[in-house]
């Protein structure tokens, strides 16, 4: 059961061969045993996650099932849930209960799915590794002692070690697609402005997106079609006409132009993972596809903008935790400016106050043009790059991050070899672009064979095409089905 696709499971609950209470509790019941060493779980919350098995069971008694009702999905712990404690990884939201839903969460509600619990992170998004949660480090599922990339990291362990059927995740910078790769899953973060932001706690307002994480192109088109729509709600929500993620697998895929970016294999990259890669590539040959060379030229400036843009969003977004209306505030101040310090400075982890910092002085009056404005004029260069290599092909392939898992600890106190995890994902959301990663086979490292993740980039609104060319390859290699050792 736990090695079903969403296709399986919903068949499964229409044919009555399991209910939605039982496949749930089942969930559970892993979460119970596996989840006090993996933490991928913050919050499980058993009496809701029933509750609303319960009604998707009626719900399939009377005919009015859709692709997801009474499948269990874990929530990122990012998304405010109605009566469930969202924390978003950090103390300073230790215990708040969000008074209303995410429109993500308001989507899956719709949909007849079970909210299986809300999924371990880095503090605010903000990390690669998930070692800056406040609520502990989580577990690769493929190796105890590494890490599961960040900050969706959570919900990657929780995928990979089949203690949910699907989750949910945001990459400001590559959270989806990093820990996808370090876990062995698929994940794709969507075109900006697809998923409503709505109740999505906010770290960089400009690059957050939510998307699925999942086994399979399949199971994360069916997840699209949920997740996806406009709403009024958030300003940068795109009014387009809803689309069926799922309408092009199958196609084949002759003539399908594949960009490879010289950038992506230079210099940083493990080898490992450089021969996984281009093993994928020789696969989409075979499928018919043409493979053209291209360039990305401003690649490696897209780190330093990333942190000089994400920070200063962050700053401001981080501002609303000031001990006053919700969140941690300080049992004891002398005035109201006493109590602001004191319930940042105690709710807010090392990370989240180094950013807050950077993000503070490229704002401040002396220093906007040269950093902040600066930035943002590279990051239309950034945009430009795609724009041109997208005239040349209709999909990018490379890899997702530059290394498999690594150790916990091992870049803890290293910023920058940290934020470099992200040099294949952050131009994506710093043009806007819908990015995805998939199983593409496994690298030796220490003696070890752990997972590698294949990224491909799709031009705007291209999410179908992206999902069938991962689909394709899914139907002819069967990397997304592996599990890890001891999880059974
Ligand atoms: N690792 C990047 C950071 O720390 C990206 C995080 C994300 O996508 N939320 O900011």
């Amino acid at each position: 059961m736990i090695n079903k696709s969403l296709k399986q499971l919903a068949s499964m609950l229409a044919g009555k061969e399991i209910s939605s209470v039982e496949l749930t509790q089942e969930y559970l019941n892993r979460i119970d045993r596996l989840n006090p060493e993996i933490n991928a779980y913050i919050t499980v919350n058993p009496d809701l996650s029933l509750a609303q098995a319960k009604a998707a069971d009626q719900l399939l008694a009377s005919g009015k099932a859709t692709a997801l009702t009474g499948i269990p999905i874990a929530q990122k712990d990012i998304f405010c849930a109605k009566g469930w404690k969202t924390t978003c990884g950090s103390k300073m939201l230790e215990s708040f209960i969000a008074p209303y839903d995410a429109a993500v969460i308001e989507r899956f509600n719709a949909a007849g799915a079970v909210n299986l619990g809300k999924t371990n992170m880095d503090e605010f998004a903000m990390g690669s590794s998930n070692e800056t949660s406040y609520y502990g480090k989580v577990q690769n599922p493929w190796d105890r002692s590494r890490v599961p990339g960040g900050s969706s990291g959570g919900s990657a362990a929780a995928v990979a070690a089949r203690l949910c059927a699907a989750a949910t995740g945001t990459d400001t910078g590559g959270s989806i697609r990093q820990p996808a790769s370090l876990c062995g899953l698929s994940g794709l973060k969507p075109t900006y402005g697809l998923a409503s932001r709505y109740g999505m706690i906010a770290f960089a307002s400009s690059l957050d997106q939510a998307g699925p994480m999942a086994h399979s192109c399949e199971d994360m088109a069916l997840m699209m079609n949920v997740m996806t729509g406009f709403d009024e709600r958030d300003s940068t929500s795109l009014n387009r006409d809803k689309e069926d993620y799922t309408r092009q697998l199958g196609q084949p895929l002759a003539g399908l132009r594949i960009g490879l970016p010289k950038e992506y294999f230079a210099e940083g990259l493990d080898a490992g993972v450089a021969k996984v890669v281009e093993a994928a590539v020789d696969e989409y040959r075979k499928l018919g596809a043409e493979i053209v060379d291209i360039s990305l030229p401003n690649t490696m400036l897209s780190i330093p903008v990333y942190y000089v843009l994400a920070p200063a969003e962050a700053s401001s977004n981080l501002s609303r935790y000031d001990g006053v209306r919700f969140g941690h505030r300080a049992a004891e101040y002398d005035d109201l400016m006493d109590m602001y310090c004191k319930s940042r400075a105690e709710g807010f982890g090392a990370e989240v106050k180094r950013r807050i910092l950077i993000g503070t002085y490229v704002l401040s009056a002396g220093y906007y043009d040269a950093y902040y404005l600066k930035a943002q004029q590279i990051r239309r260069l950034i945009a430009q790059d795609f724009e041109r290599a997208f005239e040349q092909c209709d999909l990018i392939l490379g890899p997702t991050a530059p290394s498999t898992a690594f150790k916990a600890g091992e870049k803890a106190d290293d910023p920058v070899s940290m934020y470099l995890q992200d040099i294949y994902t952050i131009a994506v959301n710093l043009a806007g672009l819908p990015g995805m990663s998939i199983p593409a086979g496994f690298a030796q490292t220490d003696g070890l064979a752990l997972p590698v993740g294949l990224q491909i980039i799709g031009n705007y609104f291209d999410e179908a095409r992206m999902l069938n060319a991962g689909h394709a390859y899914q139907q002819v290699t069967d990397w997304h089905q592996r599990m890890p050792e001891g999880i059974a």
